[in-house]
């Protein structure tokens, strides 16, 4: 199947006489005959649900289809992109380990590690992902166990080179974790250019109405957790009868790990209802991605055009710096979001903001709604003025987040706000 096919038929698949919609399995727990077969899904030895919190048929449909639209060995969804951050580098460190991750990034995502992560003794190194190879190759530490970037940065919209940071994390016998919100696999399958663990917060276009928050990891199978750099994969696991993931996952030990131990133990899966809404959304993926990606580039080229604007971020746009990473790694397109930097900074970005009617004023993004948000003054103000830089954030930028509205009016409410400064 091509990609706009499996996000209507990837996953459940309804039997003769079984309802076309995928069924919401609204329950917390499963009926089995005996003993000896619970005993044995306790033991991971034989497959079936067991308890909501590990696992649920109408969350595991949803699993195998983003599974099969990034061409991953497997999926895990959670209840949300924070917690599918968290889960998949704390599924291969503890503490005392340390990572290595793009400074590009989400400010939700910069605050779990350098502030949350660190308290578990988890330390992380920021580095500019534009640097050259030997650069970012100096932060290895021998106890770095993975490298973490975001294909589109949020709200930055830096376009990240995925094969470098792909060599880099391999040549050091540790993975790559991608970020991959933004373009959804819909505009880019970062498996396919060399990604380990890829990361969602499906709150945005996956669900893409903004009604569920949600996350997933996708593994891809690939990468070789028995390398001698993560016992924990190799060696027993107490809580189950020293089980080793290796041997008994294979491919899928990684995946197969942060459910079993870590959702369980944590408590993040989501619900069937969510995964419900989620599979709604991921039905027509396809088509909304392309139309906010063509909303989008006729947006910027208008705030390309205003003389209100200092300049726009948004990969598509030729003469932009992340232009020819774009044409590699998005070649249909850069998704909805548009970052600008007003003139007159800070003040002349908060009266632009309150001007505006059509474009609704909302800490959100990536919603069939064109939205906005003022980073330095919201998502962003836990971040001092360096790390505002460094995730390439100046105090008057505005992050625009391109709905499926028509064009023309979303440009005649921009109008109305420009015409307050
Ligand atoms: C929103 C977002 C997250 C966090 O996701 P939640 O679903 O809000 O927890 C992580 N990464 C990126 C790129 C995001 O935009």
């Amino acid at each position: 199947m091509r990609k706009e096919t499996k996000c209507i038929h990837a996953g459940y698949k309804s039997g003769n006489g079984e309802p076309l919609a995928l069924p919401i399995y609204q329950s917390t727990t499963y009926t089995y005959d005996s003993t000896e077969h619970i005993g044995k899904l306790f033991d991971l030895a034989a497959e079936g649900h067991m308890y909501s919190r590990i696992s649920n048929p109408t969350v595991a449909f949803v699993e195998k289809k983003i599974a099969e639209l990034d061409g991953g060995a497997g999926a895990l969804c959670t209840t949300s992109g924070q917690a599918a951050s968290f889960l998949a580098l704390f599924n291969i460190m503890s503490s005392g380990d340390h990572f290595i991750t793009s400074s590009a990034i989400y400010g939700g995502t910069v605050n779990l590690f350098a502030v949350t992560m660190r308290k578990l003794g988890i330390e992380c190194s920021f580095v500019d992902p534009d640097s050259p190879e030997e650069e970012i190759e100096r932060f290895f530490r021998p106890n770095t166990k993975a490298v973490f970037g975001e294909t589109i940065a949020n709200p930055a919209m830096s376009v990240l080179d995925i094969e470098k940071f792909a060599r880099i994390a391999h040549k050091h016998g540790v993975p790559l974790v991608i970020d991959n919100t933004f373009p959804t696999a819909i505009l880019c399958r970062p498996i396919e250019h060399g990604a380990d663990i890829v990361v969602y917060s499906t709150t945005k276009y996956m669900d893409g109405h903004a009604v569920q928050i949600g996350g997933c990891i996708v593994d891809s199978g690939n990468f070789d957790w028995a390398n001698g750099n993560f016992p924990e994969f190799t060696s027993p696991d107490s809580s189950y009868h020293g089980l080793v993931y290796t041997e008994a996952f294979g491919k899928t030990a990684y995946i197969a790990k942060a459910r079993v131990q870590l959702v369980r133990d944590l408590g993040v899966y989501p619900s069937a209802t969510a995964a419900f809404y989620l599979d709604l959304g991921l039905q027509t993926l396809h088509l909304r991605m392309e139309r906010h990606s063509e909303n989008a580039l006729k947006v910027a080229e208008f705030l390309e055009q205003s003389d209100k604007v200092e300049s726009v971020n948004y990969p598509s746009l030729k003469n932009n710096k992340y232009h020819s990473l774009a044409k590699k790694y998005l070649p249909d397109g850069c998704a909805g979001v548009v970052s600008f930097t007003v003139k007159g900074g800070r003040e002349a970005a908060i009266k632009v903001m309150d001007a505006l009617q059509l474009c609704k004023n909302v800490v959100h993004v990536a919603t069939v709604h064109s939205c906005v948000l003022h980073p330095a003054s919201e998502t962003h103000r836990q971040l001092t003025d360096e790390q505002l830089i460094g995730a390439g954030i100046s105090p008057g930028l505005i992050r625009l987040s391109v709905g499926i509205e028509n064009t023309e009016d979303i440009i005649d409410d921009l109008r109305r706000g420009f015409s307050k400064i």
